[in-house]
């Protein structure tokens, strides 16, 4: 599409600027501890272990800079799903659940509050998240959505039939929805760039452009040196499969988004989303969006979903068939925009494990911890599992016991590792293909009810 800035890592970093890149590491050095990857999951950590314990010797290694992978590309959700619920109450218990849920909903408030005592302006509008149903299929499994949600103790969600939804936001042909308080529209680079920025004033040292090779107990290896350390944790998410003897461990799943001119006060008026509500849908092949800060539209789906043999992506370039792709799911939504300009767009990598579960663990045995397999709910997840290896860190140094957060269920899961290649590939892009075809099929036959096909494909991906 001619005139789509498309790449540059993210539509957030033209808005805000990629900032200068600090220095690389020097040379051999010993430390507390060394966290791997520069995103939210590792600066979080960063952040509230320094806090807790300000004389440890923390040191952050970053393959390029801080905020260049998902946590600089997100859609901005800041919001309380969490990746595997489902499966820790059926493996630890409907009550073990609730737990999670409850702390994921606390997290969306701890982002905000910690960016607030931080002085990180981060354009955050706390007007919850509002998932939509346009076609009879999708209101189905709305309502089972909405049921399944108030089951985890979330008495604050709230049904709105059509004209209720359309007080809210007027999307064509949506016939009802559900909202949920816990979540917030965040700038992700902000977000990322103030964070960055107050771990390195609390005095850990954050060291960029350094790519680690090799993770072993007590050792990060790089090209320039290697970081000796009791505890090392990998905080590499959608990467992970580029580390040494990771290959198959967290899938790296693409997710691409496109972002709109701003739009004038008439096209808003069209569009209400007055409540600037982090907004999604009930397809298979979901989209998720944001009215940004200076009035545009953010809007993400998934593009070609994976790439063979795990390869991560080129600076945010995507396919221009899937800027395509979200541009007519925008114009479904908003007939009214059909004539707007993307002026952005853009992909990124997220990492999914083989059961779909979000997972925080500290090996005690190695002192190698890692945190992730988020499946595109990091951005509050994130700072969960960080304050978790915190407490998991302190446990094991014995500045600390059980805590709340180590009793999680999510803690210490153990996966599976993905099938080799060409399996992994041919499974991946069957899935998806899978998904796309019951929505088409649920577009174009409207009475038709959810998807069989949908359904088993979840079945053989291993989600349910
Ligand atoms: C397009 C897109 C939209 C999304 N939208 C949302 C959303 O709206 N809401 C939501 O909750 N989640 C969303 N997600 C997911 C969310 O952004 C991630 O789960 C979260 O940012 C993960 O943070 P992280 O720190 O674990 O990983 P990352 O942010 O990916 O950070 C990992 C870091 O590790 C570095 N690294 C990798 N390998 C090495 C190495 N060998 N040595 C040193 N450093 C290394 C990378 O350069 C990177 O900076 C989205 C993801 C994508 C891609």
């Amino acid at each position: 599409m001619s005139g789509v800035v498309n790449g540059g890592i993210s539509f957030w970093y033209a808005d805000d600027g990629i900032p200068a890149m600090r220095d690389p590491l020097d040379g051999d050095v010993s430390a507390d501890v060394v966290i791997v990857g520069g995103g939210y999951t590792g600066l979080w950590t960063a952040y509230y272990l320094k806090k807790a314990v300000p004389f440890l010797r923390i040191v952050v290694l970053e393959r390029k800079f801080c905020g260049y992978g998902a946590s600089g590309r997100n859609g901005g959700w800041l919001y309380n799903g969490v990746a595997g619920r489902d499966r820790y109450a059926k493996l630890h218990g409907h009550e073990a659940a609730v737990r999670l849920q409850r702390a994921m909903n606390d997290t969306v408030d701890e982002v905000v509050r910690a960016a607030d005592e931080e002085g990180i302006e981060a354009d955050v509008h706390k007007g919850g998240v509002l998932e939509i149903a346009c076609t009879p299929a999708q209101l189905a499994r709305l309502n089972a959505f909405h049921a399944h949600e108030l089951s985890y103790g979330e008495k604050d969600r709230e049904l709105y039939g059509a004209r209720e939804t359309a007080e809210r936001i007027r999307v064509a042909d949506a016939v009802g929805s559900s909202w949920t308080p816990h979540g917030a529209r965040v700038h992700p680079v902000k977000l990322v760039k103030g964070l960055a920025a107050a771990v390195e004033a609390l005095g850990v040292t954050i060291h960029e452009r350094t790519t680690v090779t090799e993770i072993r107990a007590k050792h990060a290896v790089t090209p320039y040196g290697t970081v000796r350390a009791p505890y090392v944790l990998r905080c590499t998410e959608g990467f992970t499969a580029g580390l040494k003897g990771q290959r198959r461990t967290w899938l790296p799943m693409n997710s691409s988004m496109i972002a709109t001119e701003p739009l004038t006060d008439a096209q808003w008026e069209t569009v209400g989303w007055e409540g600037r509500q982090a907004l999604g849908d009930m397809a298979h092949v979901y989209m998720y969006a944001q009215r940004t800060a200076d009035g545009r539209i953010a809007l993400g789906g998934r593009g070609v979903p994976y790439r063979f043999g795990s390869r991560t992506d080129n600076d945010g370039r995507t396919q221009e068939a899937t800027v395509e792709a979200l541009r007519e799911t925008l114009v479904r939504f908003f007939p009214a925009l059909a004539g707007v300009r993307i002026e952005h767009a853009w992909s990124g990598v997220l990492g999914v494990p083989r059961d779909w579960c979000a997972t925080v663990t500290l090996d005690r045995s190695t002192g190698i911890g890692w945190a992730g397999g988020y499946v595109g709910s990091g951005v509050a997840t994130a700072n969960l599992a960080a304050r978790t290896l915190r407490d998991l860190v302190q446990r094991d140094s014995g500045q600390g016991g059980r805590t709340e957060l180590t009793e999680l269920p999510w803690v210490g899961h153990k996966v599976r590792r993905w099938e080799p290649e060409p399996l992994r590939w041919v499974g991946v892009r069957g899935l998806y293909a899978a998904y796309r075809s019951a929505d088409r099929r649920e577009l174009a036959e409207p009475g038709v009810g959810s998807s069989r096909l949908a359904r088993v494909a979840d079945r053989i991906a291993g989600r349910h």
